[in-house]
């Protein structure tokens, strides 16, 4: 901390970064780091750290306060991940973390009433959200994905798979990008899709955490 006050980054961490720096170490401190070999070992953390950490306010920074978001530009973003780095696991921060790559589209893009149903209770803590897009085919070409999904009355059809999905064996909406149009990337759309889906099977979990 020190450091930066006294850089020329000073400018862009004043006071309010200062508090949140200040409340994710000693979060960091008390709850994370007396139990973070033992999650490593077991390549887990508890659900219940994403309700705390989203009733200190840490999950929805950024975010808009009307979807219960913590009113924070993106160096309150860079202070957050400076700190929740100090537990020293980069598995257990992307884990929580994968609301941060899951949501944004459905902040920008969603209904009103999508983001009631799939924002609102990630940044409560109460579901948690990944994204999926890498195929085990590959996952730098996202334009040439294959998982499908056509529709067939009120529901779409999904047929595919997804690989290294960051939260991806607890995940219970996965934000997906399916193939519903033509070849390239102009045939992809986002579908969220639940877990609770039928059809929806999570296969092998990966050694690593988050
Ligand atoms: C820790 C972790 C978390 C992840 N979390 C998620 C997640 O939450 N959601 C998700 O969808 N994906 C996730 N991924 C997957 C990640 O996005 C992919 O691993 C990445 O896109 C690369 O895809 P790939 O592993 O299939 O490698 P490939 O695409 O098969 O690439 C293999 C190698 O070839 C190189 N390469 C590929 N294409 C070219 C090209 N045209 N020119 C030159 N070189 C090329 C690549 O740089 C790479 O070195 C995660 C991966 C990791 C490691």
């Amino acid at each position: 901390m020190e450091k930066a006050e006294n850089s020329s980054l000073q400018e862009y961490f004043g006071k309010e970064h200062q508090l949140i720096r200040k409340a994710v170490r000693e979060f960091v401190k008390k709850e994370i780091l007396p139990n973070i070999n033992e999650w490593e070992e077991a390549c887990l953390f508890p659900r219940e750290l994403y309700p705390k950490m989203a009733d200190l306010g840490f999950l929805g920074i950024g975010y808009p306060e009307e979807l219960g978001g913590t009113p924070g530009d993106l160096f309150m973003k860079i202070v957050y991940t400076e700190e929740m780095m100090r537990s020293g696991s980069a598995g257990l921060v992307a884990g929580i973390g994968s609301l941060d790559i899951a949501l944004p589209p459905l902040v920008r893009h969603g209904t009103p009433e999508q983001k009631e149903r799939f924002v609102k209770p990630v940044l409560a803590g109460k579901r948690i959200a990944a994204l999926g897009i890498t195929e085990p085919g590959g996952g730098s070409d996202v334009a040439n994905i294959k998982t499908t999904a056509v529709l067939d009355g009120n529901d779409y059809i999904v047929n595919g798979s997804k690989t290294f999905i960051t939260s991806g064996v607890r995940a219970d909406q996965l934000t997906t990008a399916v193939r519903t149009g033509g070849e390239g990337y102009g045939g992809i759309s986002f579908l969220v899709i639940e877990s609770s889906t039928p059809g929806y099977a999570v296969g092998k979990k990966l050694q690593k955490t988050g």
